[in-house]
């Protein structure tokens, strides 16, 4: 069953040739056997998976209609809230933390009859890129155990890579579904910002971060993306614009269409990186794409603008972990003053305090000109660049990170670490809809990425072309070895 894909998977479960409670039976025990080496998963929710997969099962004999997603286990981000379960966001402060309301992608899927596994690792508030911040464990990648896996939503991604479940959901603040869906080998899509909900998801740079989906296919992807990407009116910057019919267009011909490359944005790439770009770019030529060079040499600034927003951001969402509303309090606390010291100082990691700090210094009343405000101008600049690129092209193309994934603990320095979002932060900057799907292996079989950018709103353009890189290739129906049989 893991070897099927969800769309599959879910049409043998329709046809009545697998039970739910199959399905479940045969993830559960692969997480079981498995998850103890990867740590992909901070909380597995056998029991209630069971029975969901049991009360699905006699819906079914019944004759009763099933879910668009009836019987596919998914796995969801621990920082995505799913009602009387814990969100803990990989941080001590909220290890207790219960939610109290289901986020609407999680109401969205459960709708639909998914199979709500467990909640993934992360690194702390979504803040890193190889989960090596969360406060609670780490995550191996599936290819290689002492790999990271990406992050921050690398337990989303390792689990799907190892197939502990087919489908799972992650968020993208810069880059966090698409680095570590190239890091594991399989396809990650951040949409459209206002596509999906972000209604139950804790937030970290509320300008940036969007939900988006795991699977080991585009055309699982649109599965997911049918079901979540809709109107919510508990989020203000959701599109009111109907959900896009992902498979009537997956079909669709894209001959003539046109692929913008920075090229010389990508002048310093890893040799074998370039080559695995090269190679994917003459599959799309060979199905009648046209590639032409486009200049987003203004991306070199998305990294520095990336790190003032988005931590002058963070330091205003997360001044509501105070101890008192959310989170552990300190026992140590003594005056209303000490809550909110001790408790912020037990309860956040040093890379979450770092970002505080740094946010709150880029909106301080003598800074803000200087940074916040220049940021935002950059920013502006940034979608201008993007704007004139896609009078040019129909979608842009680059490698998903400028690496493969590196050894756990390898990288020590922040500023190395930021690096690895150099070709996925400037989506997020401009608001625009973004896919990484595997394009290939270095030469110690370690998976790269492939990205398409579209313009906002042309997410259904994006998994079109990435639907037809993959049957051209077939990188992502390929397993880990380990994980194989
Ligand atoms: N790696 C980036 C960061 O550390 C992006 C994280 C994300 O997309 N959530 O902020």
């Amino acid at each position: 069953m893991h070897r099927m894909s969800a769309r599959q998977l879910h049409q043998q479960f329709c046809e009545g040739k697998i039970s739910a409670q199959q399905i479940v039976s045969h993830f559960l025990a692969r997480i079981k056997k498995y998850d103890p080496e990867i740590g992909a998963f901070l909380n597995v929710f056998a029991d209630q998976a069971r029975e969901e997969a049991e009360k699905l099962d006699q819906k079914k004999a019944q004759g009763e209609p099933v879910g668009r997603l009836a019987g596919l286990p998914i796995a969801i981000k621990d920082n995505i809230h799913v009602r009387g379960e814990l969100t803990t966001c990989g941080s001590r402060f909220l290890e207790n933390y219960r939610a109290v309301f289901d986020a609407t992608v999680t109401q969205l899927v459960k709708k639909e009859d998914a199979i709500i596994i467990g909640k993934t690792n992360l690194d702390e508030f979504a803040m890193g890129s190889s989960n090596e911040n969360s406060a609670f464990q780490k995550t191996a990648n599936p290819w290689n155990l002492q790999r990271v896996p990406g992050g921050s939503s690398g337990g989303s991604s390792a689990a799907v890579a190892a197939r502990l479940c087919p489908l799972a959901l992650g968020s993208d603040t810069g880059g966090s579904v698409r680095q570590p869906a190239s890091f594991c080998g399989i396809v990650g899509f951040k949409p459209s910002y206002g596509r999906v909900s972000r209604y139950g998801l804790v937030a970290f740079g509320s300008s940036l971060d969007q939900i988006g989906p795991f699977a080991n296919s585009t055309e699982d992807i649109s599965m997911l993306m049918e079901v979540i990407g809709r109107h919510d009116p508990h989020d203000s910057t959701s599109y009111t614009k109907h959900p896009d019919d992902y498979f009537s267009l997956l079909s669709s011909n894209i001959k003539g269409k046109k692929i913008g490359v920075p090229w010389e944005f990508l002048e310093n790439l890893d040799p074998q990186a370039r080559q695995c770009f090269l190679d994917s770019l003459d599959v799309m030529k060979k199905q009648g794409c046209e590639i032409i060079d486009i200049n987003l040499n203004i991306l070199k600034y998305a990294i520095a603008t990336y790190y003032i927003l988005a931590t002058a951001e963070a330091s205003t969402n997360l001044a509501r972990f105070d101890g008192i509303r959310y989170g552990t309090r300190s026992s140590r606390a003594q005056s209303l003053d000490e809550i909110y010291d001790y408790s912020r100082t037990e309860g956040f990691g040093a890379e979450v305090k770092k970002r505080i700090l740094l946010g709150t210094y880029v909106l301080s009343s003598g800074y803000q000109d200087a940074y916040y405000k220049q940021a935002t101008k950059v920013r502006i600049k940034i979608i201008e660049e993007f704007d004139k690129a896609f009078d040019r092209c129909d979608v842009i193309a680059t490698p998903t990170c400028p690496t493969a994934a590196f050894p756990l603990g390898a990288i020590q320095e922040p500023l190395e670490m930021y690096l690895q979002d150099i070709y996925t932060i400037g989506v997020n900057l401009a608001y625009l809809p973004a896919l990484s799907t595997p394009c290939g292996f270095n030469l110690d079989k370690l998976p790269f990425g492939l990205q398409f950018i579209g313009q906002r709103k042309e997410d259904t353009l994006v998994c079109h072309m990435a639907h037809l890189f993959e049957k051209e290739t077939n990188y992502c129906r390929q397993l880990p070895p380990a994980y194989s049989t």
